[in-house]
């Protein structure tokens, strides 16, 4: 791996795209880090439509759109290491990252973050009651069913009403299950749904939105049979098998904990907050690499 002009930390959109660029400009060495067993990021298990249109001008399915920057990336000349996580960054250009050899050390030209973001962990949610494996966020949700054909509920019960909830809902179509409702916390999240979003989900789809809704927790012995919340000052109780936990992004940006942002690190996509569409974070990783070549 040695010393790249540049180190691309993240292999989603946003990453993918900015390396392209920089192959594209005439950039010799860029390396992309992706920690997976194939790059692409979230697009990659979001097996449903919606991706790529402000950087494509097309819709296309997740995966199909996580192939064609990859191929795009390849075919510019860009080594992408998959595998491979970084596991800190120890100042301008200096990089330790983790493959199946071992322990490594990179010093980059430049290193961009495009690690993306994650939904908010229950833990973070302060959503209480039983623990089972039927709880679940809806990118671990899309995994199961996208990647491994696994059906992990029948019945569930989403949390939060934001885009993100309508992707737990096409996933769940995907895979015959049914959602009984989604609860509205009405706290905004970092990608509040839109105000057609209620009215457009109980239409397509027959399923109620539940507004100002608080302090879920989650009933059940062995496995998951309700959720009880307030609503409009009231205990309300909803039979369910599962529990999609959706929505609060928060940027993954980890990595920097504890550095005041060495020089030379740039942060494109979802890892710079709010959640954006995968063709705005490919576009914001386009932009990245704008930044570099015009510093270089
Ligand atoms: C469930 C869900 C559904 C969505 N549906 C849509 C949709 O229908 N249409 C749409 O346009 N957008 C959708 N989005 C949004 C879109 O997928 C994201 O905005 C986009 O993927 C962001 O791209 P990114 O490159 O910033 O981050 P990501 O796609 O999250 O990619 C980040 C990558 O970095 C890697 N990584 C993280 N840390 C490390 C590390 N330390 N070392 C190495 N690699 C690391 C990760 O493995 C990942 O591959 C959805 C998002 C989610 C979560």
């Amino acid at each position: 791996m040695g010393q790249p002009d540049v180190l691309v930390i993240g292999g989603g959109p946003a990453g993918l795209a900015c390396a392209t660029a920089l192959a594209k400009a005439g950039m010799r060495q860029v390396l992309v880090a992706e920690r997976e067993a194939e790059a692409g990021g979230v697009p990659r298990h979001a097996g449903h439509w919606g991706f790529g249109w402000e950087s494509h001008g097309r819709l296309m399915r997740g995966p199909a759109y996580a192939a064609r920057l990859l191929v795009e990336a390849q075919a510019a000349g860009v080594t992408v290491a998959t595998g491979t996580t970084v596991a800190r960054i120890e100042g301008p250009g200096r990089v330790v990252l983790h493959d199946k050899t071992g322990l490594h050390e990179v010093v980059a030209g430049r290193v961009v973050l495009a690690t993306g973001a994650r939904e908010g962990t229950r833990a973070e949610r302060l959503i209480g009651g039983a623990r089972h494996p039927q709880i679940m966020t809806t990118g671990t949700l899309q995994q199961m069913v996208y990647l491994k054909g696994m059906v992990p509920f029948r019945r569930p019960l989403i949390l939060g009403a934001e885009w993100v909830s309508y992707s737990a809902i096409l996933t769940c179509r995907h895979a015959g299950i049914r959602p009984v409702a989604l609860l509205d916390e009405g706290q905004g999240g970092t990608d509040a749904a839109p105000r057609w979003f209620a009215p457009a989900t109980r239409l397509a789809f027959a399923i109620p939105t539940l507004r100002r809704t608080s302090d879920p927790v989650i009933l059940g012995r062995g496995r998951v049979e309700a959720v009880r919340f307030t609503r409009d000052g009231r205990q309300e109780e909803l039979a369910c098998d599962g529990v999609i936990i959706s929505g609060r992004f928060r940027p993954e940006a980890s990595l920097l904990a504890g550095l005041a942002c060495p020089p030379g690190v740039i942060l494109a996509g979802n890892v710079t907050g709010p959640l954006k569409t995968a063709g705005g974070a490919a576009m914001a990783g386009r932009g990245a690499a704008r930044q570099i070549l015009g510093d270089t």
